[in-house]
């Protein structure tokens, strides 16, 4: 179960949409005065070096964030993004990736607060000493638990602030997550029904994916945004991931306009071959989109 590293992945195609969508998320939250919680039920380590053995190993930031670097033609949803990662790399070479912990952070004000829950013992560990390392508002907003995240989520809700952004980002290697997801969503809606919660999910070639996106799109009585970003063929081996969704319930009305803006230059950005494709759509309205991807 504790075999997933983030840092093998860390900058992927799959983390730029989820990352980009946490931040149009947390961009939004922080336009009104009122403060607001952050949850992160699977937190992973929070910061990661792209030059590193790990991630280099394998190089999946090459095919995501590193198509991105430098591009000056970027939508404004995609620059809001790469702000986030020029700001851990203020002297322009890409060697720094944050993940959804830090990226969160940056967001938060005085009175808003940031739940991590990380469950390897080692990475809660490495999370905890970058948090530690971020200064002092950092320790006082921040509070890293290590323990599990599905579990942790039911005893915070409804948060004091009755605002939050819950991001959901198991890795799924233990495939009983897809399950856990879905429990974790209807539970949730139960006890916080306004809470906005960022579901992140593979697309890979096994049905769990699609029967995932089809259960929550068949939740009763919510407001759902879900989008899928696809850059290549699935391979032959069925192994790898060709592509990610992102379903988010309660979605802020600005992310379909920005989603639908950005998703085709995205779409151009990170593409390997024709197998690739996006697919936007909202409870209610007709799905929209460009090319082969979807669950
Ligand atoms: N959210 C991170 C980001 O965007 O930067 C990446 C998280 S990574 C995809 C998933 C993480 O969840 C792994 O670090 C794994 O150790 C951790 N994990 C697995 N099961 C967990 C559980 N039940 N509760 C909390 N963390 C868990």
């Amino acid at each position: 179960m504790f075999s997933y590293r983030h840092a093998f992945h860390a900058g992927n195609h799959a983390d730029v949409l989820k990352h980009l969508v946490l931040v149009q998320l947390l961009r939004y939250l922080a336009q009104k005065d009122t403060p607001f919680w952050v949850v992160d039920t699977h937190a992973g380590a929070g910061l990661y070096g792209l030059e590193g053995e790990w991630a280099a190993k394998r190089s999946e930031f090459a095919d995501g964030i590193g198509r991105l670097w430098g591009r000056a033609d970027a939508p404004p949803a995609v620059v809001d993004y790469l702000d986030e990662i020029r700001a851990l790399n203020p002297e322009g070479r890409l060697r720094h990736y944050p993940g959804s912990p830090f990226i969160a952070l940056r967001h938060l004000r005085e009175r808003d607060r940031l739940r991590l829950f990380e469950m390897h013992p080692t990475e809660s560990r490495v999370l905890a000493g970058n948090i530690g390392e971020a200064g002092r508002e950092a320790q006082k907003r921040a509070i890293v638990d290590a323990g599990d995240g599905f579990a942790g989520l039911k005893a915070l809700l409804p948060p004091p602030p009755r605002r939050a952004l819950v991001l959901i980002d198991p890795s799924y290697e233990d495939k009983r997550d897809y399950a856990r997801v879905l429990a974790a969503l209807r539970d949730a809606l139960s006890r916080f029904a306004t809470g906005c919660y960022a579901i992140w999910y593979p697309l890979v070639q096994r049905p769990e994916p699609a029967d995932l996106a089809r259960r929550l799109r068949n939740q009763p009585g919510i407001r759902w945004l879900h989008a899928t970003l696809s850059v290549r063929h699935p391979s032959a081996d069925g192994l790898g991931l060709h592509g990610s969704g992102m379903f988010v319930v309660n979605p802020p009305w600005t992310l379909q306009a920005s989603l639908r803006e950005c998703l085709p230059w995205l779409l151009a950005a990170l593409r390997q071959d024709d197998g690739a494709g996006f697919t936007l759509e909202t409870d209610g309205e007709e799905p929209h989109g460009a090319g082969a991807a979807g669950p």
